[in-house]
């Protein structure tokens, strides 16, 4: 299985640089310091898989040069990771074909509230087609692809993080029991949130991220839903083990 993953946002909520905001990281010049909302985009054999859709979509899709989504992986439903999902109707009228959501219950319930005019009510013209697919935390195909979710805490909120063959993809958690711990051994690459230094009550902060990664010991480990707190890419480079990374906007890999 070969996956080409791109981070297409890699920011916390209120993105970097923040409104307003003059601290040096919102000043910065480096294109690695301006984080859009957390989203990765993922293609195995030619399926296109989005983790979380917030905000910035649009402007992610337009700079990616990406124009097809099969499949969007919820993890839940706070609105930097459901916002953007108004922006799909153009990518069904280009590719005509159905576009399916997973979620837990709840986040589907979430946005099928919000979004009341694309999920439910008459057809009308434009509609687009999105299939909600409801799974809970057990492993479940897309295709011939095994999705494994995994359960996490945002604070009280128990949300999920993905593994995807090698791949690991957790954003939004500050707590993994040892069971869904042993879901991520063994992952070539796990991507992580790591909000800021400071503690956090619903996030990890770098501290806690670079110790659960010390303790799953994957290959290689990214570092997401930053925000302006954390830093300067350039300080944090010099300063991370040498198989963890600050991810930033665009950076690509394929595992
Ligand atoms: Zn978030
Ligand atoms: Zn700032
Ligand atoms: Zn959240």
């Amino acid at each position: 299985m070969n996956m080409q993953v791109l981070f297409l946002g890699t920011g916390t909520s209120q993105g970097v640089p923040v409104i307003g905001c003059n601290c040096l990281v919102c000043s910065s010049n480096n294109i690695k310091d301006k984080r859009l909302r957390t989203s990765l985009l993922i293609k195995i054999d030619e399926h296109v898989i989005l983790i979380d859709i917030g905000p910035d979509f649009r402007c992610q899709m337009l700079t990616s040069n990406n124009s097809i989504i099969d499949s969007i992986l919820l993890t839940h439903q706070h609105r930097d990771h459901t916002a953007g999902l108004d922006d799909l109707r153009p990518i069904y009228y280009l590719n005509k074909k159905q576009i399916n959501i997973y979620g837990e219950n709840n986040v589907l319930k979430s946005i099928s509230q919000d979004f009341k005019y694309l999920f439910d009510g008459p057809d009308y013209p434009g509609k687009p087609d999105i299939n909600l697919n409801i799974i809970s935390n057990r492993s479940f195909r897309i295709s011939d692809i095994v999705i494994n979710p995994i359960r996490v805490l945002h604070y009280k909120l128990p949300i999920l993080g993905y593994r995807i063959g090698d791949l690991s993809y957790i954003t939004d958690a500050n707590y993994i029991s040892k069971e869904e711990k042993t879901k991520i051994l063994g992952s070539k690459v796990l991507i992580i949130n790591a909000l800021q230094r400071a503690p956090h009550i619903s996030h990890y902060n770098l501290e806690q991220s670079l110790k659960l990664i010390e303790e799953l010991a994957p290959e290689k480990a990214y570092l997401t839903h930053v925000s302006h707190n954390l830093g300067l890419y350039d300080d944090l480079k010099t300063e991370l083990p040498k198989n963890v990374f600050l991810a930033y906007d665009h950076l690509e890999f394929s595992i």
